[in-house]
């Protein structure tokens, strides 16, 4: 059975590029029927924050990105200590002591020389007396020793991989406080909880790395990775530092769609055209990894407002009967209201304001130069209720009484009973407005 996770670190809300892995592998495993975790990467108690696990929460709720399955990291830290254990008697293990300071000088030196930064191995030749002397001191943390070979897989994005191990430093799993890092916790999770896929962003590819080297050292199944590339800005920058200005819920609250999002994030930089979907069903059927590339992906948070606008008007009456009863819209005009509101909103939010312009009638915008032309109007306004020929017998009164026609005879009457240059066919508005102002 197809198992995927998506595994953020509550320490922050969820912004648009987390969501693409979100939803990357959530697809993934409901293509497959497969099941789809989440889990939260919680190993960092002082970053880590009970508001942000249950804000990831509710971000994903709202998406409809439902999970089958939730753990976290921080319940699971007797399962690390034993997979150091096996680690540490493997021999794969090993302890260093080396402070922040003195690694960075190691690099420092390393560059100056013109070599890659990778660790020495220093460590490794420490005699027991002289880790006595140094554990008198400090605490040290644990490395993970790599095999220096070549580490390779087929990516599911980027084709055939490879990297050289002995290019990469071996990789810290246990600081000196004690704390497990990522990469022990989550390739113990992946194990256990039998991940067959793993999506995830390409700043990942290193990490993959040293993961498929653990994993195999823990007696794991190595599971199949691809790495989606990361998301810039319009022109190309990079998104890094604004992802924090295109969180999740700041989407939402500025009334984003669900679906005009997940649209959008299911097939950029994919090699199809963006295409509105009305169901989750529809964004599962139509989802191929394979379609995606390599290359950075452009992100422009103005696409989503037209999406969105487009993602409101498809919505069926049905889904919005309730929202319609709730804002006083009475049943008998409700259907005909949603025909003409759902085309001239930007958001959902603003199907209120087109429902207090009909209840209450606008304050009529009437220019300087029509003031005689709309008082004329206004003594040919037929009686209310109205219905949908009372736009055509009023203009055509109008239009006899004063020999305008064309755009001048119909914007200005828009304006007087709107309140605005733009908006719905005026014969379909005036059945509904329950009140005039003019
Ligand atoms: N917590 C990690 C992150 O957010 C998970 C990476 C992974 O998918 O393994 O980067």
């Amino acid at each position: 059975m197809t198992v995927t996770r998506f595994a953020p670190s509550p320490t922050g809300f969820l912004h648009v590029g987390n969501l693409r892995t979100a939803l990357f592998n959530y697809l993934i495993a409901r293509k497959q029927g497969g099941q789809f975790i989440l889990r939260l990467d919680d190993t960092d108690p002082e970053r880590s924050t009970q508001e942000y696990a249950d804000g990831i929460q509710e971000d994903l709720e709202w998406l409809g990105l439902t999970w089958d399955r939730m753990e976290r990291q921080s319940d699971r830290l007797d399962r690390y200590n034993a997979a150091a254990d096996e680690l540490r008697a493997a021999g794969r293990f090993y302890e260093c002591f080396e402070t922040p300071v003195e690694l960075d000088l190691k690099r420092k030196k390393q560059l100056n020389m013109g070599k890659p930064p990778v660790y020495d191995r220093a460590a490794l030749s420490l005699s027991e007396a002289e880790k006595d002397a140094l554990r008198a001191e400090r605490s040290g943390h644990w490395r993970f020793k790599l095999d220096q070979e070549r580490i390779e897989w087929t990516d599911g994005i980027l084709g055939d991989l490879s990297i050289d191990a002995a290019s990469v430093s071996d990789p810290v799993l246990i600081r000196g406080d004690g704390q497990f890092l990522y990469t022990l916790a989550s390739v113990c999770d992946d194990v256990d909880f039998g991940i067959t896929h793993v999506v995830r962003g390409s700043d990942h590819v290193t990490n993959t790395a040293t993961q498929i080297q653990i994993i195999e050292a823990l007696g794991g199944t190595v599971p199949a990775f691809a790495h989606h590339s990361l998301l810039t800005g319009p022109q190309g920058e990079a998104l890094s530092k604004r992802l924090g200005t295109l969180a999740l819920r700041d989407l939402r609250a500025q009334g984003i769609e669900p679906m005009a999002l997940l649209s959008l994030m299911a097939r950029l930089g994919a090699n199809e055209p963006v295409e509105l979907r009305s169901s989750m069903e529809e964004l599962i059927e139509g989802f191929d990894l394979s379609q995606f590339g390599s290359a950075p992906t452009k992100f422009d948070v103005a696409d989503l407002g037209p999406m969105t606008a487009k993602a409101v008007a498809a919505l069926p009456y049905g889904e919005m009967e309730q929202t319609l009863a709730d804002l006083g819209v009475p049943a008998d005009i409700a259907p005909a209201f949603w025909e003409v509101a759902r085309e001239n909103v930007a958001t959902r939010a603003g199907i209120a304001d087109w429902w207090a312009l009909c209840r209450d009638g606008a304050e009529p915008l009437v220019d300087a130069e029509d003031a005689d032309f709309v008082a004329t109007a206004k003594d040919l306004l037929p009686a209310q209720p109205w219905d949908g020929d009372s736009w055509k017998s009023w203009t055509t009164a109008v239009k006899e009484a004063t020999g305008r026609k064309g755009r001048g005879l119909f914007m200005p009457l828009r304006k007087a009973l709107t309140g605005m240059e733009h908006g719905p066919d005026m014969s379909k508005l005036m059945p509904l407005l329950q009140k005039h102002r003019l």
